[in-house]
């Protein structure tokens, strides 16, 4: 299992499964804990595709690990849902390929209340911001200056949510006013936007100093009821599935066009053109699982400054 693929995560029945989206399983430790285990399932407009990413799980999760220690480092009050990268003692009796295979896509996590609202921050106008905005003029419904151009830095992060789409449904662009209408609580939607905007521009920060630009991504935040309703960032955070990574060095040189990226968006590239954008059964050819997992490999490497 160690070098192979995995599409299903199987830890012998060894604790009850909780949840599997579209790349993670959630199995429950306890009341509090999380076992939150990142598979090598890859999705592209919300489709899981029929194979997966070799390495893809280790290198998320060795990424969210680097990310979770580096916020908190940096952003002293910030609440994160990460606990431990070892394996509950339930999973010590599997055999040790399967072990040390499990823990490389691991951590243990404090479960809470998911908030119902995607947390997108945009530093630069691409992808769906940039349809919405050729037009009408706008993203997310907030109006921008006229003339901006495809991948162009915005005049300022935009906090750009979307809705949380059951399994199977598309997440939707919303306006801030909106998902504070859907978070129902508004100490809690400003604590999201603030944190989001916050989590966003000190990561942008270091991604630069690796030479990178962080065009946008995605945080998901819990509630912990049990602790005076803190905002707490949980999820995986500032991975290429949740994140556009572009080379700062050609960005200029692309502006107007679509940027060359370390992230999905050559998957996305590689569907739209063979006509399978958001096809279900899709297996994807190995010379371009091979590509996206070099552009991964080359995101987490370069970001955590580590050999992934
Ligand atoms: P979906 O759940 O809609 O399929 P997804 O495909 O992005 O979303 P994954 O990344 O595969 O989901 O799985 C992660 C799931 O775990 C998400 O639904 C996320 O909201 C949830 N989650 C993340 N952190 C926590 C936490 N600390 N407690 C409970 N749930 C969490
Ligand atoms: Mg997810």
């Amino acid at each position: 299992m160690a070098s192979s693929t995995v599409v299903e995560v199987d830890i012998r029945g060894s604790l009850p499964k909780v949840a599997s989206g579209k790349v993670r399983d959630l199995f429950a430790v306890d009341e509090q804990t999380l076992l939150f285990i990142a598979s090598d399932r890859i999705s592209a407009y919300d489709v899981v595709m029929e194979n997966g990413i070799p390495g893809k799980g280790a290198l998320l999760t060795q990424m969210s690990v680097y990310w979770f220690q580096y916020l908190k480092d940096h952003i002293p009050t910030l609440q994160t849902h990460f606990l431990s990268r070892s394996l509950p003692k339930a999973l010590e009796s599997l055999d040790r390929p399967l072990y040390e295979a499990l823990e490389s896509r691991s951590m243990q996590v404090k479960r809470l209340e998911i908030v119902p609202i995607e947390s997108i921050v945009r530093g630069y106008i691409t992808g769906s911001a940039w349809s919405e905005y050729k037009k009408s003029g706008t993203v997310h419904g907030i109006a921008l200056p006229s003339g901006l151009v495809e991948g162009q830095k915005l005049p300022t992060p935009l906090w750009t949510p979307s809705t949380k789409a059951e399994a199977g449904e598309k997440d939707e662009n919303i306006s801030p006013q909106r998902a504070k209408v859907i978070i129902g609580d508004e100490k809690v939607a400003a604590d999201v936007e603030r944190l989001s905007l916050e989590i966003y521009l000190v990561a942008a920060a270091r991604a630069e100093e690796a030479g990178i630009i962080l065009a946008d991504t995605k945080f998901e935040f819990g509630l912990d009821r049990a602790n005076g309703n803190a905002v707490v960032l949980v999820d995986e955070v500032l991975t290429p599935d949740s994140s556009r990574f572009w080379p700062k060095d050609t960005w200029e040189a692309h502006l107007g066009k679509a940027q060359p990226s370390f992230d999905k968006q050559f998957l996305r590239d590689w569907l739209t053109s063979n006509g399978l954008k958001g096809k279900e059964g899709v297996t994807v050819p190995t010379d371009i699982v091979e590509q996206t997992a070099q552009k991964y490999k080359e995101a987490c490497e370069l970001l955590t400054g580590k050999k992934a």
